[in-house]
């Protein structure tokens, strides 16, 4: 008999997210995180992260800096004259 996993148990499995990817090359199944193929030395493209950028474009447009004041720089004091030598 061929043992053939019940549906639940795909269905779960493809809920939980592929642990595991098929090289293009020679079908070898390697896990998400190889970055090159263990069997022939594919290497994976680099995976897209699109955590941080929210659907519907950028979310957080970059604040407006209000005008800083500038870094309050000590104007030099001014130097007593010297007595003149006399
Ligand atoms: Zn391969």
């Amino acid at each position: 008999m061929c043992y053939r996993p019940p549906q639940a148990e795909i269905a779960a499995a493809e809920a939980a997210g592929p642990k595991m990817k098929d090289c293009p090359e020679c079908g070898a199944s390697q896990p998400l995180t190889a970055k090159a193929c263990s069997e022939c030395g594919y290497k994976f493209p680099p995976m897209k992260l699109n955590k941080t950028a929210g659907p519907g474009g950028p979310a957080s447009p970059a604040p407006k800096a209000p005008d800083a004041p500038a870094a309050p720089s000590a104007p030099n004091p001014p130097s007593a004259p010297k007595p003149p030598l006399s």
